[in-house]
Formats: structure tokens, C-alpha cells, sequence
């Protein structure tokens, strides 16, 4: 099915959606991004992916040619005009065309790309029984390097611990910071249970402020598990009784297996089958 893409304003079939080759997002990977889900309809959290896209581009100093406003529009425009339901939302601003150097200067406007499409990260069984990850020898962007807060085009990080995966025969990467503590997985956050109590790296630890991680501490703190933000290690991982992993793009899946060992039971707990279930009913309302 042919899709729509919403480019600098104009709406356009995705065949005709094309950027020019010295644009610097293509060049260098100067730009950031954001990826949304579309349940029934709606785009689940839109205020706050915008708010994160609008925070990750004052960082790099790039100005987003639309205001917060006329950013809401042309995103719910270009849902209307897909038809989708249920989907994915990925929207692009980079840093626009310039010259083949690397001074942002060069280029004249940021362009603004929405793609509406369907995406499925993991089988459906993984959903059902748990992933199983691996550790990744590459550590995570240092946050005096390049701020894991702001999600850019640049994943070249995320996709080196990715290939690791890949190479290990299973799905994700755990990533670990410049100290050995946790940080995040390659496009996801993850999620301890120890005690009973629901346990995530603080975003110090360097890692992206995931909007579902966000949704996910709420929804701990309504059921009334507790949940705290702290340091974490892989021996918290190693000991812990349940795990698992979010992300807009993957929403909620729990990890049963971390480098060739099973963690807690070896099968989804009943904390995370409580918050995966909460997740799916706020979502689904
Ligand atoms: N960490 C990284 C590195 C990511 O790219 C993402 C987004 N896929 C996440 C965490 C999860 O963030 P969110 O819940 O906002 O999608």
C-alpha cells in the first residue's frame, strides 16, 4: 500500500519522497528524530515525543522551521491522510541542505519529514515467552560525547551494539556506560524487578528518556509497585527476578535470558505481565 509522506510541508506519495544528497541529516547524521505509535487513531503521547524532539534540536541548535502547533498539525495531517489505524509514526528533522563541509551554517532550512507506517520489531512469541539479550562489548555515547538524551540521527552507536547481537544470534544488546553500570538496549530502555520492587537506570546513568519508560513508571506508581530510578549493574541484572525492555517501537517485552543466563524463573513474571497489561489496556482505552 502507498503510502504518504508529509516533506516540508507538502504531502506526497513515498516513492516521491526523496532527500537531496548534501543534506547534512544524510552527510554527517546532523538531525534528530522521533518515533510514535498510532493506536486507534490517536498518537499515543504526542505532547511529550514533540516536547523531546523540540529539547534533542535546541541541543544541536537547530531551529525546527514550524512552531509546537503547526508541528501537532502536520503530524495528525499526515495520519489522517494514511489511513492507519495502528502504526508507527517516524519523523525526521534534519539539519537541511548545505555544502559538502561540516558547518551547520551552510545550510539554508531544516527539513521536516513525517512517514506513517506499520512496524513489528520482535516476533510475537518473544511478547509471549521473553528475549533473550546479550551484553555488547561497545559501551554507550559518553554524555560529554554525544548525550544519549538527544535522540539524533546518529545511531551508528546503537547499530555497533546491535551488530553484536546480531552476531550472537539473538535480538538486542544490552549497552552498559562508560562506568560498567547499565544503561539502555539499542532502542529500547529496560526494567528490573527485585524484591517486588521495579527498578530502572536514572537518566544519568546516560541514557534516552523514553517516552514508554515514562509511561511505564506511572503506570508502577497507580498499581502501587514500587519503582525507583537508581544504579544499576549486571549483577542486579544477573539476580534479578524479572526483566524487561521499552520502547515506542517495541513497546513492552520481557527479557528472560541476558548473556547465556536465565534470569529469574526463565519466563515472563507476574509484575511485568501486570505493567505489560496495564500498558496494553491505557494504549487499547
Ligand atoms: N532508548 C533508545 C536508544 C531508543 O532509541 C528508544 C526509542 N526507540 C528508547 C530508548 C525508547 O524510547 P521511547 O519509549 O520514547 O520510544
Amino acid at each position: 500500500m502507498s503510502r504518504i509522506v508529509y516533506l516540508d510541508g507538502n504531502l506526497v506519495p513515498h516513492e516521491k519522497a526523496t532527500v537531496h544528497v548534501y543534506d547534512h541529516g544524510f552527510l554527517y547524521g546532523d538531525g534528530v528524530f522521533e518515533g510514535l505509535r498510532i493506536y486507534s487513531n490517536k498518537v499515543f503521547k504526542l505532547k511529550e515525543h514533540l516536547d523531546r524532539l523540540y529539547e534533542s534540536a535546541n541541543h544541536i541548535c537547530l531551529q525546527i522551521p514550524l512552531s509546537l502547533e503547526a508541528m501537532t498539525e502536520a503530524v495528525n495531517k499526515t495520519v489522517a491522510a494514511n489511513t492507519l489505524a495502528d502504526g508507527y509514526i517516524r519523523l525526521v528533522v534534519t539539519r537541511g541542505v548545505g555544502n559538502l563541509g561540516l558547518d551547520p551554517r551552510s545550510c539554508a532550512k531544516p527539513s521536516v519529514i513525517i512517514i506513517v507506517d506499520s512496524i513489528s520489531l520482535y516476533p510475537k512469541e518473544m511478547y509471549e515467552q521473553g528475549m533473550e539479550i546479550v551484553t555488547a562489548s561497545t559501551i554507550r555515547n559518553h554524555l560529554n560525547a554525544l548525550n544519549p538524551r538527544i535522540k539524533s540521527l546518529n545511531y551508528l552507536n546503537n547499530i555497533l551494539a546491535k551488530l553484536e547481537a546480531i552476531r550472537a544470534g539473538v535480538p538486542e544488546a544490552l549497552m552498559l556506560n562508560q562506568n560498567g553500570e547499565i544503561a539502555e538496549c539499542t532502542a529500547d530502555n529496560i526494567f528490573l524487578i527485585k524484591h517486588g520492587r521495579v527498578l530502572t537506570p536514572h537518566i544519568n546513568a546516560g541514557i534516552l528518556e523514553g517516552i514508554t519508560r515514562g509511561t511505564v513508571i506511572e503506570l508502577a506508581k497507580k498499581l502501587a509497585i514500587p519503582v525507583e530510578e537508581t544504579t544499576l549493574t549486571r549483577h542486579d541484572l544477573y539476580a534479578a527476578e524479572e526483566c524487561f525492555l521499552t520502547g515506542s517501537g517495541a513497546e513492552i517485552i520481557p527479557v528472560t535470558k541476558c548473556d547465556n543466563r536465565v534470569i529469574g524463573g526463565g519466563k515472563p513474571g507476574p509484575i511485568s505481565k501486570k505493567l505489560i497489561e496495564a500498558f496494553f489496556k491505557l494504549v487499547r482505552q
